[in-house]
């Protein structure tokens, strides 16, 4: 765990305990800062009772707390704790600001921050994988992977690899990245903001963060993402901006974990910010063959009767899906959920790369009505009824696609037990030997 003499003998108020909040707790109270801390579940609160003082904080007076540390699932444009905070005079701040204030007390290291609409998670893990394909030490932390403050510390010259969400980067205030990047920005998560121009003005803020000999990339050509960029030229505080949106790359069929237009903009990314940290590219190029991509993401589940199956659950928006259906030319595409908009617009480039569509979920008649005149299309409502029907319509060298451009809850606890679903859907038809069994009716 990180411990820091940055917090010992201050005062914190914590709330939440669920994971990130229990990472903090225990970092804060082995660095010897006094602690009150509260979740809504009675059994975690006894579980730190021995560490903290257990107490509502919206019903104690913080006068005098160093800081209030919240989870970022804690929605603060409609919460109390926002007034409460502002009444007692205390900062807000949740664990990366933390971690931002304990590391000059960290030996020496470096800080990439990702973030982004899509394609944080992807380009995370690659950046992280290319690094310790390349002898550097590497840590995952933020949105992905382990609480940042419950991993161990770097050794002196390893690299922090953080996804950072928007809602994270609110909690934020003086992390300064050695290489911070922006992939895309597209609408998404405007309950918890107020329009699309503060969700971007979120993500613009890790840039204001940066000091000027650092690296500030940007990967998109979207037009929030080109504001963002002509934003931060124009205040000309950072000598070091990088513009990868249009560069391009040879080699993308020999890199089988990131296919897809997407993916290639999100190896381009990775490789300016692993170029920024001094790798070349005889380290990355062997890297970016090895990565293995990450579950629910372009994840190649089975092939089977030269039929390639694709979880690609967490494609929770159009933005995300248009692209996947831009990897591959012969598509059975498995789609919706609880639908985040009433348009496709962002797959309609790709409709040329579908063979057949299948509806799931509550979507299902919206996105019907939205394809019919493009595409076969089906009602399947279920997973394992679309999968059904994609196995045995699908023909060798045709690809089975789980990209539902929705949210999950209608039918699933979330977008991991989607794809979880799918997996197991996927398996069955193998083993009950469905594959092609259409072939011919197909349309
Ligand atoms: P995040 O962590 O930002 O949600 P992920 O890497 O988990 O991103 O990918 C989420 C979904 O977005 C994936 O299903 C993938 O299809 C899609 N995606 C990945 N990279 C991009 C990108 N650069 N642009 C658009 N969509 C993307």
């Amino acid at each position: 765990m990180i411990v820091s003499s940055a917090f010992a003998g201050k005062r914190y108020a914590i709330l939440g305990l669920a994971r990130s909040g229990m990472a903090v707790l225990e970092s804060l109270h082995a660095s010897g800062a006094e602690l009150l801390a509260w979740d809504n579940r009675e059994e975690l609160r006894d579980s730190v009772a021995d560490k903290a003082l257990v107490a509502d904080p919206l019903e104690s007076d913080l006068t005098g707390y160093d800081a209030i540390v919240v989870s970022p699932g804690v929605p603060l444009n409609n919460h109390p704790i926002a007034q409460k905070a502002e009444a007692d005079g205390v900062p807000i701040v949740g664990d990366i600001e933390l971690f931002s204030q304990a590391r000059s007390s960290l030996p020496p290291h470096r800080v990439v921050g990702i973030t982004g609409t899509n394609g944080k998670s992807t380009t995370t893990a690659l950046i992280h994988h290319i690094l310790e394909s390349a002898g550097v030490p590497a840590l995952m932390g933020g949105n992905i992977g382990v609480p940042i403050l419950s991993q161990p510390p770097m050794p002196e010259g390893g690299v922090y690899v953080l996804e950072l969400s928007s809602y994270q980067i609110d909690l934020t205030h003086s992390l300064d990245c050695d290489v911070a990047l922006l992939l895309n920005i597209s609408p998404d998560h405007l309950d918890r903001y107020d329009g699309f121009d503060a969700y971007a003005a979120s993500k613009a803020r890790l840039f204001d963060m940066l000091t000027p000999e650092h690296t500030a990339i940007f990967a998109g050509d979207d037009e929030k993402t080109r504001m963002a960029l002509h934003g931060l030229r124009d205040l000309g505080h950072v000598q070091d901006i990088v513009d990868t949106s249009a560069t391009e790359i040879a080699g993308q069929a020999d890199w089988p974990s990131l296919q897809g237009p997407h993916n290639l903009q999100n190896t381009i990314a990775a490789i300016a910010v692993v170029e920024a940290l001094g790798i070349s590219e005889a380290q990355w190029r062997p890297a970016l063959e090895s990565f293995s991509g990450l579950a629910h993401r372009m994840e190649r589940v089975a092939e089977s009767n030269g039929v390639l199956f694709v979880n690609d659950s967490k494609a929770t928006n159009p933005a995300s899906t248009g692209p996947a259906l831009g990897a591959y030319p012969k598509i059975h595409w498995i789609l919706g959920g609880l639908p985040k908009s009433d348009t496709l617009a962002e797959c309609e480039p790709f409709y040329k790369n579908v063979v057949h569509a299948y509806t799931i979920g509550e979507a299902g008649p919206l996105f019907g009505t939205l394809l019919t005149d493009h595409m076969p299309v089906e009602s399947s409502e279920m997973i394992l009824t679309a999968v059904q029907r994609a196995a045995a319509n699908a023909k060798p060298g045709e690809v089975v696609l789980l990209s539902p451009a929705c949210a999950s809850f209608d039918q699933f606890r979330d977008f991991e037990a989607r794809g979880d679903c799918f997996r197991s859907a996927v398996n069955s038809v193998i083993e009950n030997g469905l594959i092609g069994t259409a072939t011919g009716e197909a349309g």
